[in-house]
């Protein structure tokens, strides 16, 4: 089964169980200033889930585009080294506001893998919270999974909306891929390898936590979802990495042929592939690189993805012309990345150019600093000065330490760039400060590329390498 098959086989088995079809939101979560990007499938339905907003409909199922690249979230530095884990990936979803509960849930997840999937009910591993007795039940009096295929855990099975709000215990189903893979099941020490691999988190939102911590019983409480379509196609099509899926095998072709290699299995291949997806997505939802917020963290991608590509041997500009195989594999989901094709191309090369003039001379700089380096901490002087004149962010020169076994001084580092901004203060003839946004008044509509609308603040970002001018969410 290719993703896209199974894409459309888990909305439609969900919308023949009553659940209606929302279309994926943007990653730039238009209902929550706090939140970095949209990072799992309940974040458009929110507000429905807090009571606030109220939707014709009490079931929902949605394939929802993810981004985990910064805030609470943050899966990059996983890129590149585990089978699973993506900067952008696409959640389906189920969810029920004040309807079904626990035992629908769970016996909807099992119906959905074991009849729809035929997937063996033997690879199928559980877990729940070590409180949650009556899912524990459920699933093995009613459903049926051996007591030794179910484990009991602490933290990673209790999800909350934040500190207060609502919460409750989640139960996370597993695939064993067999024991050819290294890992052991959830729960034991050896459980961070890629032979048991967690699909689907089911979310039981029963509790509301009050500001003294109390957990109050919800007098309706719902269901949340989140199956990785990623992670289910490996599973469907066999093989033991994400990476392996027909979406990516495309993508690291492609990536493979504009950096000239010919073994498709490199580490950095897999994190170009993987971020041509997130950079591509957030610029097609209107984010754009800067030095500052949602921007930045787009802009550090790009510049990962091009270190790699100069690390493949790559010397021209190359990340944009994946665009191409990624709109072949993604624009008919996303007929948005199609429009935006264009435009998101135009923006990543330009910043490919604009990087490129300085990633060659710090890539040797950062040599001749490795070369001379006594012990196994590179200095914060260095890293500061690959920051402030090569354009190197810090998880930029991070994760090629990381590669060579080596650490950075991150004190050191951050010493530098507070003296540097003190500096740049007592300089200034206007009394602004570097690195401060300046408001300016007034909203705006954007009105760019597509037909995205993005409502907003004007900001004005004085930075120490360039003035910028971008959009906040409202
Ligand atoms: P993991 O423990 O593997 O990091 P998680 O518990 O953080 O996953 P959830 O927040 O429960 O993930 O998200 C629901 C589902 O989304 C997961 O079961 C998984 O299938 C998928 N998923 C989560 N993070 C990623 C990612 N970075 N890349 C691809 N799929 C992901
Ligand atoms: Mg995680
Ligand atoms: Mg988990
Ligand atoms: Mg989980």
């Amino acid at each position: 089964m290719k993703s896209a098959d199974i894409r459309q086989a888990f909305l439609s088995f969900f919308e023949r169980n009553g659940h209606t079809r929302v279309p994926s939101s943007s990653l730039v979560p238009d209902n929550d200033p706090t939140l970095l990007f949209t990072n799992a499938g309940m974040v458009p339905f929110k507000d429905v889930f807090l009571g606030r907003d109220k939707r014709p409909y009490v079931r929902a199922t949605s394939a929802q585009r993810c981004v985990r690249a910064g805030g609470k979230h943050n899966d990059l530095d996983n890129v590149g080294y585990t089978a699973r884990h993506h900067t952008f990936f696409e959640m389906l979803g189920n969810f029920s506001f004040g309807d079904y509960f626990k035992r629908d849930a769970i016996d909807l997840a099992w119906r959905f893998l074991t009849e729809e999937l035929k997937l063996p009910k033997e690879r199928l591993w559980v877990t729940v919270h070590h409180t949650d007795d009556e899912a524990a039940a459920i699933w093995i009096d009613e459903i049926g999974v051996p007591a030794e295929r179910l484990a009991r855990l602490d933290e990673d099975n209790f999800w909350q909306m934040g500190d207060t709000g609502p919460c409750g215990p989640c139960s996370e189903i597993f695939y064993d891929h067999g024991p050819e893979v290294a890992g052991g099941p959830p729960g034991s020490p050896d459980e961070d390898g890629d032979r048991y691999i967690e699909i689907w988190n089911l979310v039981f939102m029963q509790f509301e936590k009050d500001a003294q911590g109390n957990l109050n019983a919800l007098p309706n409480p719902s269901i949340d979802t989140g199956m990785g379509l990623e992670r289910v196609s490996a599973v469907m099509q066999g093989v033991h990495s994400n990476y392996e899926i027909d979406l990516f095998q495309h993508l690291l072709a492609a990536a493979a042929e504009l950096t000239g290699q010919c073994d498709l299995n490199q580490a950095s291949l897999r994190v170009i592939a993987d971020h041509i997806r997130s950079c591509a997505f957030l610029i097609s939802d209107g984010v754009m690189p800067s030095n500052e917020g949602r921007g930045y963290v787009l802009r550090r991608i790009i510049r990962r993805a091009v270190r790699h590509g100069h690390k493949l041997g790559a010397r021209d500009p190359f990340f944009h012309k994946l665009v191409a195989a990624l709109d072949a594999e993604m624009g008919d989901a996303y007929p948005e990345l199609r429009r935006a094709r264009g435009q998101i191309e135009k923006v990543l090369l330009k910043e490919e150019e604009q990087f490129a003039r300085t990633l060659d001379n710090g890539m040797r700089l950062l040599e001749e600093a490795i070369g001379g380096l006594e012990g196994d901490t590179l200095d914060g002087e260095t890293v500061f000065k690959l920051y402030d004149t090569y354009g190197f962010p810090f998880d930029l020169t991070a994760d090629i330490a990381r590669e060579r076994g080596l650490h950075l001084d991150e004190v050191g580092f951050q010493r530098e760039l507070n003296a540097q901004r003190e500096r740049a203060r007592a300089a200034s003839n206007f009394g602004v400060e570097y690195g401060a946004a300046l408001e300016l008044e007034g909203k705006t509509e954007f009105t760019g590329y597509g037909n995205l609308r993005d409502r907003g603040r004007v900001v004005a970002l004085l930075d120490d390498q360039n003035a910028s001018i971008e959009l906040v969410a409202a």
